[in-house]
């Protein structure tokens, strides 16, 4: 479990949560087989919000973010993201996807293509930019991630925090008006941690609607405006962050909480 040592104050004036809704989930139901893994979610999010995710291993995390831009398909119940229906026979997937970033433990990026490619592929083939304007965008947003020297090198002759930076960046590339972020500093070392956690800080600063699954309690009490809590398939328990660290109500968050902190 890493602190941030921020090295300097956090910018809150572009950090406002609206009152327009980015994401509602209504009565939402998921089942694996016959295993239910999410259980009448409700949860609806401002644009602007900046939402961690917390609970233990196998709660059900991942599962509901990966919903949220149909990874995952819900069997019952409502999920509308900026204001298009994500209905459970997955029409307008598309759209959803083209509007929702994610970033992953694992980086997931294509081997085989340099850092530029990986971040144009998307842009060129899904919203046909031109391959000029994409490679512009791309350099735009590798440089916001701080690695534009490294546009021409293969994820492999990356360290894993910068092919983390460069899964952002790519993600942005698409211009996304929410981030989902899935523990995304889980895989990488101690020190390139921080340089991840600076990144989304600084999209969290820009006022970027973010959902992020993570065990960066540092983050969550600095960055978040809100906490959630899932325990077992539900949305046990939500709060902002001091209140949900200093005076969590349930005895699972509890419990929860002095096994991480
Ligand atoms: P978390 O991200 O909180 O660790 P997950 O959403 O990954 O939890 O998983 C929730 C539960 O669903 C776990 O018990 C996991 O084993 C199960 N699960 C996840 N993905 C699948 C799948 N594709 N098929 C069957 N069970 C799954
Ligand atoms: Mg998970």
């Amino acid at each position: 479990m890493s602190d941030l040592a921020t090295e300097r104050e956090i910018d809150r004036s572009k950090m406002q949560v609206s009152d327009e809704i980015a994401i509602e989930i209504s009565n939402m139901n998921k089942w694996f087989g016959a295993f239910h893994v999410l259980r009448d979610i409700d949860l609806t999010v401002y644009n602007g919000e900046r939402i961690v995710i917390a609970g233990p291993s196998g709660s059900g995390k991942s599962t509901l973010i990966r919903c949220l831009n149909a990874l995952e398909e819900h069997q019952q119940g409502r999920i509308v993201v900026d204001g298009t229906v994500l209905s459970n026979d997955l029409k307008n997937i598309d759209k959803i996807r083209s509007e929702v970033g994610m970033v992953f433990q694992h980086f997931n990026l294509f081997p085989h293509l340099t850092i530029l490619e990986n971040c144009t592929l998307a842009p060129i083939w899904v919203r046909k930019t031109p391959k000029r304007e994409a490679e512009e965008i791309a350099m735009h947003f590798l440089e916001k991630v701080k690695i534009p020297e490294q546009a021409d090198k293969y994820p492999g002759q990356l360290s894993g925090g910068q092919q983390q930076r460069v899964a952002i960046a790519r993600s942005l590339c698409m211009k996304p008006r929410i981030m989902l972020f899935d523990e995304p500093t889980s895989a990488l070392d101690p020190e390139m941690i921080k340089e991840v956690l600076d990144t989304m800080i600084e999209l969290a600063e820009e006022g970027m609607t973010m959902l992020c699954v993570t065990h960066e309690m540092g983050f969550a009490r600095q960055v978040a405006n809100r906490v959630i809590f899932m325990d077992q398939g539900q949305i046990v328990e939500q709060n902002e962050p001091e209140e949900f660290f200093n005076n969590p109500r349930s005895e699972r968050t509890k419990l929860f909480l002095s096994q991480i902190l």
